[in-house]
């Protein structure tokens, strides 16, 4: 590891200030960064340690109904807060389905959302090849063991994901990350938050050098009835998504008035399935429509050579996260690409 100073920030002005200098990175519950650094990964001059600064650690109600969730509020406590639990059990779920309690108990919502991904030609430095580790340099994955990577708007340079479950179910909920610099503070829709590669793999999100990340903002409650996380990986715990979904409903008894669906596991940011939405509302949740709604949206799917699996296991994650979030028995899910699969009640 590199050497470093290490700044405490009493408030948001001083954090900001001390993170104008190059190489500064703030650092919340370190569980990403530090590895990073271990790694060889990150090189950051300073760090300017940011969990002294009791503003960043509320959550409180908005006044238009809606909840604040501080970026320094730990995973575990975002999580199991009674508002959360009660008005927005979808991100209660997607948090608990995250790493370990240990891990939970150290990270940071905002560190949640910058945390970096899992590709692990990113993570090993012995490789030369990664383009969000050293811009120009190739990737090594998009021919290599790409089992994990994206099957949905990847680019030439990059075809890593991102590996966190919070941010899917944020970007289900139409989340906003409230973000300070120098000189203003602005808030940005979940959705322009996290990037795709393009030509610019090295950048994972529009936050600027030196912004805050200050809060999370969620909207009004109005999906809290029919939600449903589904993680999808090779382990029951302890590991990152394949796939997952986050389904949100609003439902007139069988019929879907709104529908929410958020993708992980499968871009390089969470992945929002507007066409299965728009092929949900306002129809019955049906096998022939649940199934039509997914191949909708991995119908733009471009599979690399190790995963093609995850296309069909994207569409039945989908098909099978709705029919929970919706409280649908699911007894037998039939076809899809010309399969069967079973599922029961979770
Ligand atoms: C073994 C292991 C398993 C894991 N499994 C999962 C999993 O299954 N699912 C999952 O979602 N995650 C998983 N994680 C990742 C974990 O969720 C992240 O490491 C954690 O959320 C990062 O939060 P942090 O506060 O520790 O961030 P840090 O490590 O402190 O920071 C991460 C990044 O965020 C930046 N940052 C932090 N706070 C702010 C802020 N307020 N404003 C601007 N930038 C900021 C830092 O500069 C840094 O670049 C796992 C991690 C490990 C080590």
């Amino acid at each position: 590891m590199d050497a470093f100073s290490l700044q405490r920030a009493d408030d948001i002005d001083a954090a900001i200030a001390a993170a104008q200098q190059p190489g500064a990175a703030f650092i919340g519950g370190g569980t990403n960064l530090l590895d990073l650094m271990k790694g060889g990964v990150a090189h950051p001059l300073k760090l300017i340690d940011i969990t002294r600064i009791a503003a960043l650690g509320n959550i409180e109600t908005l006044p238009d109904g809606g909840l604040r969730i501080g970026a320094l509020v730990r995973n575990s406590d975002a999580a199991n807060h009674a508002l959360v639990r009660t008005r927005y059990p979808l991100l209660t779920q997607a948090l608990l389905a995250g790493a370990s309690p240990q891990l939970r108990n150290m990270a940071t919502v905002g560190g949640n959302l910058m945390q970096r991904t899992r590709c692990a030609y990113f993570y090993d430095t012995a490789f030369a090849q990664c383009n969000k580790r050293a811009p120009g340099s190739g990737c090594a994955a998009r021919e290599g063991f790409n089992r994990m990577h994206a099957i949905l708007g990847a680019s030439a340079q990059c075809v890593a994901v991102n590996p966190s479950d919070m941010s899917v179910a944020l970007a289900a909920l139409d989340a906003t990350v409230q973000v300070r610099g120098p000189r203003s503070a602005r808030a940005i829709p979940i959705a322009q938050f996290h990037r795709l590669p393009a030509d610019r793999p090295d950048q994972d999100t529009t936050l600027a050098p030196g912004e805050l990340i200050t809060s999370v903002d969620l909207p009004p409650p109005a999906f809290s009835d029919h939600t449903h996380y589904l993680k999808l990986r090779d382990r029951a715990s302890y590991a990152f998504a394949l796939v997952s979904a986050a389904v949100a409903l609003q439902l007139d008894g069988q019929r879907v008035r709104a529908a929410r669906i958020a993708l992980g596991g499968v871009a390089h940011k969470p992945w929002r399935a507007s066409r299965a939405e728009q092929h949900l509302a306002g129809h019955t949740l049906d096998a022939a429509t649940l199934r039509s709604a997914a191949a909708a949206e991995l119908a733009q799917a471009q599979p690399l050579s190790g995963n093609t699996f995850k296309v069909e296991l994207a569409q039945r994650a989908i098909v099978r996260a709705t029919m929970l979030a919706a409280g649908s028995p699911v007894t037998h899910i039939s076809g899809i690409n010309g399969t069967s699969g079973t599922g029961e009640r979770a």
